[in-house]
């Protein structure tokens, strides 16, 4: 199928939610992508954050080959190999206590607004509960997570979402402490702000924010979506902060490219929430999905995917701050290891994109001002110059 025949066909049958650029991937490969002519092209932006591994990964998914032979699904009712395997290895991870599976991002925090509710609604009996979420965060689509995502365009439409959401300010301590009520339960935020515009929450901030919801039995929820899984430099970005939260939400590379997401309970939380009967779904974490949550979890430990991106990182700074020291409609780069945000003032982040494909280089946006560059885990320092190479040519 030609390029334009693939956009004519998708854009007749699939509902037009997305403005897609006009390219149509056919494979990949490492760190490059090629389109259905041949083109070849370097991927930072590893399908927002998903493929840490790279593409064609052979131990990956000669895994997953394996499993689909074996059993793809069988529903929670039943006990499966992969996804005690891959609990464990989740749990065992972030020093947490237990692991819901579920098939997505967004379904990962609506689930966790439900633990919280639940936590609140045993501790007092009442059902008017509270949730502190943060201005310009993002947490999915689906009306829970929408409700907590601080972005009101994307709310306006589908009103009345759920309720007893506040929106603090991200990373100022006292505008937290203003919205707390004695019916919060709740302060939901991500360590790296993404769809936002690449914001890190600030050390003093986030231990802040700890100490206020044990102060309050409040229940701290991270979504680590889409900084979590290493691609801090960490493989949980709230491991540098010197903090835990009381649940934590993961997706995107978690399965490195199958969908699957979790959120993840301390043992305050997991004690005092969700009991049988309170929350299901038919896929989540079905033996496909949890079997690439354990394989990623063994290929990131034999690869070292996560020393590399702290060992890679200083690199890829330096060479971004060069870039913005160079051009003047630059005007700053902020981030934290492989989840990088080129600031752009006075010219269009669309345009820079769309250019950037025709130069073979594929970077997503982030906020309306934001070049976002969120690579495979496994790059090289070559990958890294190949990419200011192609990234200038196409400015
Ligand atoms: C992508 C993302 C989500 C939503 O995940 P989906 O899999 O798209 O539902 C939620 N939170 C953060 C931080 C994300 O980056």
């Amino acid at each position: 199928m030609k390029t334009e025949d693939i956009m004519q066909e998708t854009d007749e049958y699939v509902l037009h939610t997305y403005n897609r650029f006009p390219v149509a991937f056919d494979r990949g490969e490492g760190v490059h992508l090629y389109d259905t002519d041949g083109k070849e092209y370097l991927d930072f932006a590893a399908g927002i954050a998903v493929f840490g591994l790279g593409y064609g990964n052979r131990e990956y998914n000669d895994a997953l080959k394996d499993q689909i032979d074996r059993i793809i699904h069988t529903s929670n009712l039943y006990y499966n190999v992969p996804m005690a395997e891959a609990a464990r290895k989740v749990v065992q991870s972030c020093g947490m206590s237990k692991v819901f599976f579920t098939n997505s991002g967004t379904e990962a925090i609506e689930g966790a607004i439900k633990a919280a509710r639940k936590y609140a609604w045993l501790r007092d009996g009442s059902s008017d509960h509270e949730i502190i979420a943060m201005k310009h965060s993002f947490h999915g689509r689906s009306l829970g997570a929408l409700s907590v995502t601080g972005n009101t365009s994307y709310q306006e439409p589908f009103k009345p979402l759920i309720g007893g959401i506040r929106f603090a300010e991200f990373n100022n301590l006292k505008s937290v402490e203003e919205n707390i009520s004695s019916k919060t339960c709740a302060v939901i935020m991500e360590t790296v702000q993404g769809e936002g515009g690449i914001y890190p929450a600030e050390r003093e901030f986030l231990r802040g924010v700890r100490k206020l919801c044990d102060e309050h039995d409040m229940l701290l929820i991270l979504d680590e979506i889409q900084c979590g899984m290493g691609r801090t430099g960490s493989l949980w970005a709230w491991q540098e902060y010197g903090v835990q939260p009381d649940i934590m939400t993961c997706a995107k590379a978690l399965g490195c490219g199958v969908p699957v997401g979790c959120f993840v309970l301390n043992e305050k939380a997991a004690a005092r929430s969700l009991v049988p009967g309170d929350h299901g779904s038919t896929y989540g974490g079905n033996p496909l999905a949890t079997r690439a949550v354990s394989t990623v979890f063994d290929l990131f430990e034999k690869n070292h995917i996560v020393d590399h991106v702290k060992e890679l990182t200083p690199y890829l700074e330096q060479k971004l701050d060069e870039l913005v020291a160079k051009h003047d409609f630059l005007a700053a780069r902020r981030g934290r290891g492989f989840m990088q945000g080129l600031v752009v003032t006075g010219r269009l982040v669309g345009e820079i994109i769309g250019n950037a494909l025709k130069h073979g280089l594929v970077v997503i946006s982030a906020g309306s001002d934001v070049i976002r560059l969120v690579p495979p885990l496994i790059i090289e320092k070559e990958d890294i110059d190949e990419m200011i190479r192609r990234l200038e040519a196409s400015f």
